[in-house]
Order: structure tokens, then sequence, then C-alpha cells
């Protein structure tokens, strides 16, 4: 199996930054037309998550939703100050598979992927890894 490395530098602290085209882009350097398509990240206050790319008030309110679900200052006791980001990152996860059919992701219409920085900015990178044939 290939793998690659996408590099993103994320602006702000918290963040949802569209890679389907990126991601797309390194199938299409494959030529697999029927296979699976892992989406990696190795980081602890970043995940990756799939999710509507229509309207971007969408993931406006997925950062909302999350930062009144894990608010920055709480009862934590992780001395770095960023345990909201960690908790984030575990609630999104850090791995997806896609499939591929007919050489392309096979993602609903209205679906991207995320990068979901919780602890920017900062550089980043995500593993992507393509199978079949
Ligand atoms: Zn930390």
């Amino acid at each position: 199996m290939k793998w690659t490395i996408i590099e993103i530098k994320s602006n702000v602290r918290t963040q949802l930054i569209d890679i389907t085209n990126r991601v797309s882009e390194e199938l299409m350097n494959t030529g697999v037309q029927n296979g699976v398509c892992f989406v990696f990240t190795q980081h602890t206050t970043a995940g990756i998550t799939i999710n509507e790319n229509a309207d971007p008030d969408v993931t406006r309110d997925i950062l909302t939703g999350l930062s009144r679900l894990v608010p920055m200052n709480g009862e934590y006791r992780h001395a770095e100050g960023n345990s909201d980001a960690h908790i984030k990152a575990s609630l999104m996860g850090f791995s997806l598979t896609v499939p591929i059919i007919n050489g392309r992701l096979a993602l609903g219409t209205w679906q991207g992927i995320y990068f979901c920085e919780f602890d920017g900015p900062r550089h980043r990178q995500v593993l992507v890894g393509i199978t079949g044939k």
C-alpha cells in the first residue's frame, strides 16, 4: 500500500479544514480504481471527520457545539492547558476509511473530509493510505 503525507497549516486555534480535494489528488496519483482510502492523523489535539461541505455554517456550528460540550477552561489537570483540545480530538477521532469506487472517493453528495484543528495555529500532517486495483 502506498502512504503519502498531506501538509496542513492551520491559522487559528479551532478550525475545520476541508482536505477532500487533497485526498482526492493522492488517489488520482495512484490510479487505483477500486479499493480503500485510509486517512490518519498522528496528532493528539487534532482529529479527522466527515461532514457537510455545502453550507459553511455546518462546520461553524460543529465547532460551536464542541466548545459548548467541552469548554476551554474547566476542572482539568493536564499542565499544558489544552485539555479541551485533547478531548475534542478524541471525540472526532484520528482516522477515516473511505471506499474507492470507479477511481473516486465514494463520498456522499454533501460529504467532505475535514481536518479538525483544536489547538492551532500549527503545522500539521495527515497520512493518506490507498490500497486497491
Ligand atoms: Zn496537551
